[in-house]
């Protein structure tokens, strides 16, 4: 890694991949550590799907933006039933839709706001919901 690379990395102060992994364990205590289509348990057994596609950066890291669901209901997910299905169950839903067409630098632009803190203020959010959920 260059040292370009990795001062970019110390300024940014969170990377991509950090948020995606408490992005995973928001989602998964956000719902009860469950398929939300069959119930089946056990983190090892879930993916935490996008409802809205992750290349949409302002839902990218929003727990409300992701499900739990096993391997077989997730692929039924990415078929217009499933997701229709899903659509039906999952509580955030019209949330996903509502802000799906958010463009992230119009909304940094206007509230003033870096990408970097964004993704801070996404991580502040995301630890948040991981340590009230895990509890209740
Ligand atoms: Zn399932
Ligand atoms: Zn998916």
């Amino acid at each position: 890694m260059s040292d370009y690379m990795k001062e970019n990395m110390k300024t940014k102060g969170i990377s991509d991949s950090r948020l995606m992994s408490l992005w995973r364990k928001a989602v998964l205590a956000h719902n009860h550590h469950q398929c939300l289509l069959c119930g089946r348990s056990g983190d090892s057994n879930l993916q935490c799907h996008h409802v809205i596609a992750r290349r949409r950066k302002y839902l990218r890291y929003d727990y409300r933006n992701g499900v739990p669901l096993c391997v077989s209901c997730h692929q039924r997910c990415h078929t217009k039933n499933g997701d229709r299905e899903l659509s039906r169950v999952f509580r955030h839903y019209d949330y996903c839709l509502d802000n799906e067409n958010v463009i992230i630098k119009n909304y940094l632009v206007n509230r003033g706001m870096t990408d970097t803190d964004f993704m801070l203020e996404k991580k502040k959010e995301l630890m948040y919901v991981i340590n009230k959920d895990n509890w209740t």
